[in-house]
């Protein structure tokens, strides 16, 4: 079927932590309660896909995702309505999702009246203690979203994730639209709600240098696949992976007596529908071997630090 050759999510095997929810391809991927998992990759990897997959916003062609030891690939519409308060996104362009005409009171308000939570006196209490805790002031529920900055709106943008008391958050570039100097005080914020609401994330983004600050896993894709997931701190300091390396090798870094060799990755992304045989990267890959292009590397264990590549075979 169509939704497999472009969303290659596939069966393998998963495991079986609690709390956390696990999909992808042959590399099954979960997350702690607590803890943060990057993705990151190029647009068109996979990698908001892979999200909507876990919102169950789009369906899975094969495969299971598990929350709290729950197979949500299977449930039911009612079931389902159940599992959405608990997984709540947050998107890159919070204007996108904010609808301009209505006041951001009523726009945070949505959520709880979707799911029937509250009166509409604990719904509005709700408003502005969520208000505050993205650090705006009660004030402004009766503003609208054009009076708002960047940054401000995805204050807003997390506020109304947090509205129905989730436990999973899957942020989807949500500093990606903001000036740099405001996307380091996103991020904070960020990291003191997941602490404050012991929050789960799955944070995607195609920047590894904003991944890093957040994450304590990271997972790189590439045209759909997972193909190398490390501690966050273990992948930074030594990738494995010929394009996680390249990756990497492309941020600057702020001290200028370090010297970095730029590895360049050559060559176009190729089509997600129709990824090149054998190993995908292997049309741009500086390393390609012979095997290569025959067959794809399954993803070895390296003490924690999964690696889908030829040059880890033993
Ligand atoms: Fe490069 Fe081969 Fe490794 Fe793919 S499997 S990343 S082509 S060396
Ligand atoms: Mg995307």
């Amino acid at each position: 079927n169509s939704l497999k050759k472009y969303f290659p999510i596939t069966g393998g095997v998963f495991g079986r932590e609690k709390g956390e929810v696990k999909a992808v391809d042959d590399v099954s991927f979960y997350v702690k309660k607590g803890e943060t998992l990057g993705i990151v990759g190029e647009s068109g990897c996979g990698k908001s896909t892979t999200g909507r997959l876990l919102m169950r916003l789009i369906d899975a062609s094969d495969g299971r995702i598990v929350f709290e030891d729950k197979e949500i690939t299977s449930l039911s519409t009612s079931e389902l309505r159940k599992i959405r308060r608990d997984i709540q996104m947050v998107f890159q362009d919070p204007y996108a999702s904010l609808n301009p005409r209505h006041s951001i009171e009523q726009i945070l308000e949505e959520p709880l009246i979707v799911h029937g939570i509250g009166t509409r006196e604990e719904r509005r209490k709700r408003v502005k203690e969520m208000l505050e805790v993205v650090g705006l002031c009660s004030y402004h529920a009766k503003r609208y979203p054009h009076q708002f900055s960047g940054g401000q709106r995805q204050r807003i943008g997390i506020a109304k994730a947090l509205m129905t008391k989730p436990k999973l958050i899957i942020a989807d570039e949500p500093v990606s639209a903001l000036d740099v100097s405001i996307q380091a005080q996103v991020l904070n914020l960020m990291k003191d709600i997941q602490k404050e609401f012991q929050l789960t994330y799955i944070f995607i983004s195609h920047d590894l240098g904003v991944v890093r600050h957040i994450s304590d896993r990271v997972g790189v894709m590439y045209l759909g696949r997972i193909i190398e997931l490390a501690a966050g701190e273990e992948l930074y300091d030594n990738p494995k992976h010929p394009y996680t390396q390249a990756l990497l090798s492309a941020i600057p870094i702020p001290d200028p007596d370090v010297k970095k060799k730029t590895i360049i990755i050559e060559g176009e992304l190729p089509s997600p529908a129709n990824p090149p045989s054998g190993c995908a990267f292997h049309t741009r890959c500086t390393q390609s071997m012979d095997i290569c292009k025959a067959t794809r590397p399954i993803e070895r264990n390296l003490n924690g630090h999964y690696v889908a590549c030829h040059l880890y075979n033993e």
